[in-house]
């Protein structure tokens, strides 16, 4: 055994969150894209079947009140509450993050102070919320800025309405300062929008102690809630009453069985929902929370750092000099849960890494996405990723 593959060893002996690898369905590949797609708790299959056969089967319309359907969109947020930092009452569960990004730029800027034309944008977002965020500005009559996260503070302005930025780069890795850059946008009288959807379950976000206005995100990457599971929807308690959807769908009316022609909004988290939720989507996610009880999110940053510190590490000694380069960043403060390698061919090197059993994530033309879920990964799984990427990238095949 090599020095790293002792380390390796001693670092997942030690590892208290190791025993919760159990809790998923894997098997001997390594899994490093649980940031895409967060693997299958176990007991999620029975909880659905039983979802299917007695609640959907059986008592039919009946659960949308005695199986807590009809509630599921708030009760699942409170759920999620406690990983992203947020007191009960102000997330729900519902729709694509698209959608939210959608609800909650829009809402943003009509939370904003009056005669404000500006929304900033994360320049190097995610496709879909920069594709959205053009979509409200201009049904909303705002201009897009498009601004690098850093330059978020000199940019930002009288004319600045909202700021839709991500925690986590979902290319890079890199985590953004969310809270000295939401006190930036506060100073300047705009409103805060995040996107959590790569911090999430992988590093305390702390929405209600930074003030963060209103946040977005996935619940199928690090939260395991399973292919298109819904997202979710932050608004900070002092904005609830003043939160106007664009989407005032009936599900969030304060009678909704009243069925009224006239939209009176509910009160709370409610208000940002649309309209009939997803419930089997729903209720998976809700079941795969499970895994989170007891775990404490500081443990789960500890060793996502860990993680990422010493795949680097493996990968600048096994891997031959100059085929690969990290674009994460080395600073802890500054890295997410990821470590995307730059690498000129890193598209038939991704193809070679899965065919051998790593399962890794390309980024087009030329990053290797690698992502640590530590709920489920190990300091093992990472020695064996980087010592396989050497040698493919030693081999003829790439
Ligand atoms: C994964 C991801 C999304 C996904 O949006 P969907 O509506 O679920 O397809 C959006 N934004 C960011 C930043 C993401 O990482």
């Amino acid at each position: 055994m090599s020095d790293l593959q002792e380390r390796a060893q001693a670092l997942d002996t030690a590892d208290e969150l190791a025993p919760l690898r159990g809790l998923f369905t894997l098997d001997d590949t390594v899994y490093l894209d649980g940031n895409s797609l967060g693997a299958l708790p176990r007991h999620v299959p029975a909880r659905l079947q039983e979802v299917l056969t007695r609640e959907w089967g059986e008592l039919r319309i009946r659960s949308w009140d005695e199986s807590g359907w009809w509630t599921a969109p708030e009760r699942i947020g409170d759920r999620i509450a406690p990983i992203v930092g947020a007191a009960p009452g102000q997330i729900v569960v519902g729709d694509s993050t698209s959608v939210n990004v959608f609800k909650a730029v829009v809402a943003a800027s009509r939370l904003a102070p009056e005669g404000r034309d500006e929304i900033l944008v994360d320049a190097s977002t995610f496709p879909t919320d920069g594709y959205i965020a053009a979509s409200a500005a201009r049904m909303t009559g705002h201009r897009i800025v498009p601004v690098d996260p850093a330059d978020v503070p000199g940019a930002l302005g009288t004319r600045s309405a909202a700021v839709l930025l991500n925690h986590v780069d979902y290319r890079s890795g890199r985590l953004h300062d969310l809270p000295g850059l939401t006190a930036a946008v506060h100073a300047a009288g705009a409103v805060a929008v995040w996107d959590l959807c790569h911090s999430a379950g992988a590093l305390p976000v702390g929405l209600d102690a930074h003030g963060v206005d209103l946040a977005v995100g996935c619940t199928y990457k690090y939260l395991n809630g399973g292919p298109g599971a819904p997202a979710y929807l932050y608004v900070a308690e002092r904005h609830q009453a003043a939160f106007d959807s664009p989407l005032p769908g009936w599900t969030s009316h304060a009678d909704p069985f009243a069925m009224t022609p006239g939209y009176a909004p509910a009160d709370g988290a409610v208000r940002g929902r649309v309209g009939t939720p997803d419930i089997l989507s729903m209720l998976a996610l809700e079941a795969s929370l499970d895994v989170w009880e007891g775990v404490r999110i500081d443990a789960v940053r500890a060793k996502s750092l860990a993680l990422t510190d010493f795949f680097l590490e493996c990968v600048t000694a096994y891997a031959p000099e100059g085929r690969v380069a990290s674009v994460t960043p080395a600073a802890h403060a500054e890295r997410g849960s990821q470590v995307a390698l730059r690498c000129e061919d890193a598209e038939p090197v991704m193809r070679a890494l899965i065919a051998r059993g790593v399962v890794g994530d390309l980024r087009r033309p030329d990053v290797l996405r690698f992502g640590f879920t530590p709920l489920y990964v190990g300091f093992a799984d990472a020695e064996r990723a980087a010592r396989v990427l050497a040698d493919v990238l030693s081999g003829p095949a790439a």
